[in-house]
């Protein structure tokens, strides 16, 4: 059974539109070395007593470091990306699971052990979105995905300004991703 202890790495890098708090802005509710000063209390947005992140739950995260460590979350709620097809311009949406970075530690991605997570992911379809804020991100492609077995990060194009809904999110992935909640035990 995995535990928060000191970390409180969501509290800084997850929006919380209830409390118009910002993708990478530290939440006005959190108190340095005590955690949330309205943990359970009336104040506290229900998505806070909901939330947890793909380490806690230890979503085949065994040789993950805790997010404080690592400086990355994995976010439980997946997302989509779309993208076209150079020759017949078809679109399709590809799930990928969001992965929100410190800004301060920008490279934190490239952790050998979450790299070795993505490629199980892309071993099932799924890329992953790295968040640097509310409106900075990179698509990260596995080898899985690429018939020359590379890397492939797409900046150019990838928008966050506004984060998709989960009617959306299910609706664009044709209900594949209230079957990756409803793993997980959520939403
Ligand atoms: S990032 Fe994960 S481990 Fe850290 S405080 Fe949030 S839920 Fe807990
Ligand atoms: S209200 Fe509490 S749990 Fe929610 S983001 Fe702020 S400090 Fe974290």
């Amino acid at each position: 059974m995995r535990r928060c202890g000191d970390c409180s790495l969501c509290c800084k890098l997850l929006p919380v539109p209830p409390l118009q708090k910002a993708a990478g802005e530290r939440c006005r509710f959190h108190k340095f070395h005590k955690g949330c000063a309205v943990y359970h209390t009336a104040r506290m947005p229900p998505e806070c007593g909901l939330w947890n992140c793909r380490w806690l739950i230890n979503d085949d995260a065994d040789d993950l470091s805790r997010p404080d460590r690592s400086h990355y979350v994995l976010d439980l709620m997946p997302d989509f990306v779309t993208v076209r097809d150079d020759v017949t311009g078809e679109a399709l949406n590809i799930q990928v699971v969001q992965i929100w970075v410190d800004p301060q530690h920008r490279d934190a991605h490239r952790d050998p052990a979450l790299r070795r997570w993505l490629i199980r992911r892309a071993e099932k379809g799924i890329a992953a979105l790295i968040r640097f804020n509310s409106k900075e991100a990179l698509a990260v492609f596995a080898p899985p995905f690429d018939s020359a077995g590379q890397w492939r990060e797409i900046t150019s194009g990838v928008s966050t300004g506004r984060t998709h809904t989960f009617t959306e999110i299910a609706t664009a992935l044709g209900g594949r991703a209230s079957a990756t909640i409803e793993a997980h035990g959520k939403g």
